[in-house]
């Protein structure tokens, strides 16, 4: 048995062995908005780091929109949606954001993170006038940390529910375990993916999982919260840019990336089980509505995206052209079209030294390293915006040709 001395002792004691394993996270503080460029003690660099997207973060619009729902809503409503936390704003953002994603209806949570810790519990926890069943979840291997925890949470309070986990992005691996499942005969299946990998930025094969998921009775969820005003023509989301918009079951996303990056998140489906998870998402009911200023912010980035596809357009222009210099200067990159572009540069410890030098360069860039990538793909993870100007790009890419040399990476 510890003393409280001794846990303290102890938990100092854990610090200081994730610093020697080289795996504590530090903080580089800004001291401007978010945009393409920042400002980082005193001095300006490019920002390749944010989900900032398409440089809603900043955009006049949107602040005009969230000081006008701080003036005319207040700042914050001091309860849950379902005592007396639902302003009308918060119903036209549901409407909204369901109809953007292409789906009937939409329950907003107070991030992507509790919207996924809520749903899969929210829904496989009833037993439906059922006495016995199973249910299962079939899980890519690369899914966030927060649809894992979600899963997690679900098999502690609805002790039915199984799951699996299949290769990242293999389709044929899953059609074995559902073909071999059949027999097994589960009450609720679903299918569970990101839309986009944020560690690749690789895209979830939505329309061979489409054809899964129909053929086996499952529901597909998607995760889209990397592709929500990133992907597709209209900026719509993965299955928009794969051609099968308005035919995934479920989609969960947050409004702290693309949309605006401050925070909030939704779960999008059929009209019915948006009902029902009202009525049984923990995190829902048990915790705070989004505030009023947030809630504007957001529809106003929507507005902006539906009715002005230029700032999507903006983000892939920028996208094509950095990933095709990046690779011109000699690097090595994970192919796709996604502005997630992960740099590989093989060991944890050159991820960690090139961005440092980089942000010396005037670059803002994280490096991922084991145990966030497998041993020996250590990479610096560039993700490109539509707030940047093409000067912005040419200047960070300067600098990768800089520290690229100096560090024998790059011819
Ligand atoms: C960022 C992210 C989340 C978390 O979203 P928050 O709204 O910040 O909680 C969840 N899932 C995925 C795939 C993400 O990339």
């Amino acid at each position: 048995m510890a003393t409280i001395h001794e846990l303290y002792a102890l938990i100092a004691r854990e610090i200081e062995q994730i610093k020697a394993s080289k795996t504590y996270k530090f903080e580089v503080p800004i001291e401007s908005e978010q945009d393409g460029v920042v400002r980082v003690d005193g001095r300006e660099v490019v920002m390749l780091a944010s989900n900032n997207y398409l440089g809603l973060s900043n955009h006049p619009k949107v602040k005009e929109a969230a000081l006008r729902g701080l003036r005319e809503y207040g700042y914050g409503l001091a309860s849950v949606r379902f005592i007396c936390g639902t302003q009308k704003i918060h119903l036209e953002l549901e409407q909204k954001i369901a109809e953007f994603v292409g789906c009937e209806d939409a329950v907003l949570h107070s991030s992507c993170f509790a919207a996924n810790e809520a749903f899969f519990a929210g829904l496989l926890a009833n037993d439906f006038g059922l006495a016995n069943y199973r249910d299962v979840i079939y899980s890519d291997q690369l899914n966030h940390a927060s649809i894992i925890d979600g899963i997690r949470l679900c098999r502690i309070i609805a002790r039915t529910t199984e799951a699996k986990v299949y290769p990242h992005r293999n389709v044929a691996q899953l059609r074995e375990m559902l073909e071999a499942d059949e027999k097994e005969g589960y009450r609720i299946k679903i299918i569970a993916t990101d839309g986009v990998f944020s560690m690749e930025g690789d895209l979830a094969p939505l329309p061979e999982l489409i054809a899964l998921a129909r053929r086996h009775n499952a529901l597909l969820f998607v995760d889209d919260s990397h592709a929500t005003g990133v992907l597709g023509p209209r900026g719509r989301g993965t299955a928009e840019a794969l051609g099968v918009f308005g035919q995934v079951d479920v989609i969960t996303g947050t409004f702290g990336k693309a949309l605006g990056g401050a925070c909030g998140g939704f779960i999008a489906g059929k009209r019915e089980l948006i009902e029902l998870l009202r009525q049984k998402s923990r995190p829902y009911t048990f915790s705070n509505t989004m505030p009023p200023a947030v809630v504007m912010g957001s529809i106003e980035a929507l507005n902006i995206l539906m009715t002005d596809t230029s700032l999507v357009e903006r983000l892939h222009e920028n996208t094509a052209y950095f990933r095709r210099e990046i690779k011109n200067l000699g690097y090595t990159i994970l192919e796709g079209t996604h502005p997630i572009v992960p740099i590989m540069l093989g060991e944890a410890a050159l991820a960690m030294d090139m961005s440092v030098e980089l942000l010396k360069e005037g670059v803002y860039i994280k490096g991922l390293w084991y145990p966030v990538v497998p041993k020996g793909e250590a990479r610096l993870r560039a993700q490109i915006s539509a707030a940047h100007t093409r000067e912005h790009l040419d200047r960070a890419l300067d600098a990768f040709r800089k520290v690229g040399r100096r560090f024998g990476v790059i011819p």
